[in-house]
């Protein structure tokens, strides 16, 4: 594989959206709200497509490797022929610091070939100074090694494999889908006065919506299927963390039913969550961090409880609708909200599926994906060495085990309650811009934190606190 990789050597000016690129890059979406420097971007509330939430891509992340892909792929595209002879991509924010981790810098060198890549980190220009905490710089050099300025794009991976540029402009979707709602206080309104369950306010709005659902849940259940079987022993990573997916499965045969059921969920949560870890092909659901959510309670439901296909497909449909208006509200990016905004967006969204295929209310199915997003509130991103693997990995598990139970006792109730979904999801953003950048997606603080420290113990040093962390 060509391509280099080094460190910036001094912080890199922002350059403004992209020249020439932007005449010739796909179609881009102009009303959209910029975003404030270093902080969550504001949002239009316009709720897009489910599909800009489920997205086929390879993993670890969908901000650092899924998002990149793309902006490479529209980069070359955009350039045409005849191709450039060098490009170079300048990863900041959350994308630096933990880029190598989430192979970032693999990723990109894959996705620009044959054309060379030199990736850049520049680990020294501040978030407040950049548009957005994952930003990237593409440049394209042409013969003889000659920069192309007119070419240069600043481009942001704003979660979900999504993209906007600079000004916080969505860059590439085609064919918009608008719901005709902005949050899901105004959807259950619109059901309500239409006779319509969640799901038939996604089939109104979205064409093609079941034959593109089938498709999802096909590549869903074949990435469950995989982590299941694979005999992978560890994942690939300095920190060699075993696979557990195919043991928790057959452990979970000889269990009673109960504990046989959570441990299947268990076992189908992990085993996407694996594949992954591992660099390979999954749904966003709504991130690939949280990607194992959703698609484990779906697949138990279906396989484990019986549950026709078709209302499996429902069920993806609803979840889709919140994991939508997360999105258009708050965000689906652990770099701008910590891992709340991932693996607590997923919790809801599948909480949301499981209470509708019980049998749930509008009230009770917004209730249940409330209560999920409600208890994940304040949830860190820690990554351990920057791999999408601790705590990722367990904590999809255990997100989708609390979906269960949070669709349980919203089906307990009557689904009436003091705090909306479309409150919490206001919250979750505050909270949010709250948190120091230590806790979202920079591989700072925390778990990841607290492991550097014992390394550097083991390995005699004063570790990169200064020795603060050593009992
Ligand atoms: S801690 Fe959460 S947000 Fe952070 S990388 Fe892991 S899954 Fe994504």
């Amino acid at each position: 594989m060509r391509g280099e990789v080094r460190e910036a050597r001094r912080p890199r000016k922002r350059g403004p959206a992209a020249g020439k690129l932007a005449e010739k890059a796909p179609a881009k979406v102009p009303e959209k709200a910029a975003s404030a420097p270093g902080e969550a971007r504001k949002k239009d509330g316009r709720l897009q497509s489910i599909f800009e939430v489920y997205a086929v891509g390879p993993g670890p992340s969908s901000t650092h490797s899924m998002g990149p892909e793309r902006a490479a792929k529209l980069f070359l595209e955009a350039l045409g022929e005849p191709p450039p002879t060098k490009v170079r991509v300048t990863l900041q924010g959350s994308l630096a610091a933990t880029g190598r981790g989430h192979w970032t810098d693999k990723t990109l060198v894959r996705a620009l070939a044959p054309v060379p890549a030199e990736i850049v980190v520049d680990l020294k220009t501040p978030d407040s100074k950049l548009p957005h905490p994952n930003t990237m710089v593409f440049q394209a050099f042409g013969a003889g090694g000659v920069p192309m300025p007119a070419y240069d794009w600043t481009v942001c991976s704003i979660g979900g494999g999504n993209l906007a540029d600079a000004e916080g402009h969505p860059v590439a979707l085609a064919d918009p889908v608008y719901y005709p709602v902005h949050n899901i206080s105004q959807a259950m309104d619109f059901c309500r006065a239409n006779d319509l369950a969640f799901w038939q306010l996604v089939e109104q709005t979205e064409p093609d919506v079941w034959e593109r659902l089938e498709g999802i849940w096909e590549v869903m259940r074949e990435t469950i299927r995989r982590g299941l079987a694979s005999t992978q022993i560890v994942l690939p990573g300095t920190l060699e963390l075993a696979r557990r997916a195919g043991i928790f499965h057959f452990r979970a045969q000889s269990l009673p039913k109960t504990r046989r059921d959570l441990a299947l969920i268990s076992a189908y949560a992990l085993a996407t969550a694996e594949e992954n870890a591992a660099g390979a092909r999954i749904v966003t659901a709504p991130s690939c961090g949280a990607a194992g959510v959703l698609p484990a309670v779906m697949y138990f439901y279906e396989t484990d409880a019986g549950v026709a296909r078709r209302r499996i497909l429902e069920a993806l449909a609803t979840a889709g609708l919140f994991g939508a208006s997360i999105r258009a509200n708050a965000t689906v990016s652990g770099a701008e909200a910590g891992c709340q905004a991932e693996v607590g967006s997923a919790c809801s969204m599948a909480a949301a599926a499981v209470a509708q295929l019980n049998g749930a209310s509008l009230l009770q199915v917004e209730y249940a994906a409330e209560m999920a997003m409600e208890h994940n509130l304040g949830l860190t991103c820690d990554p351990v060495e920057g791999y999408v693997q601790i705590p990722c990995i367990e904590r999809n598990m255990n997100a989708a085990l609390r979906a269960v139970e949070a669709a349980n006792v919203a089906l307990i109730t009557d689904g009436r309650h003091m705090i909306s979904f479309d409150d919490v999801i206001q919250v979750m953003a505050s909270t949010g811009r709250d948190l120091q950048a230590a806790y979202r997606e920079t591989a700072k603080g925390g778990l990841a934190s607290l492991w550097r420290q014992q390394i550097a113990q083991r390995l005699g040093g004063p570790g990169p606190d200064g020795g603060r962390g050593k009992r």
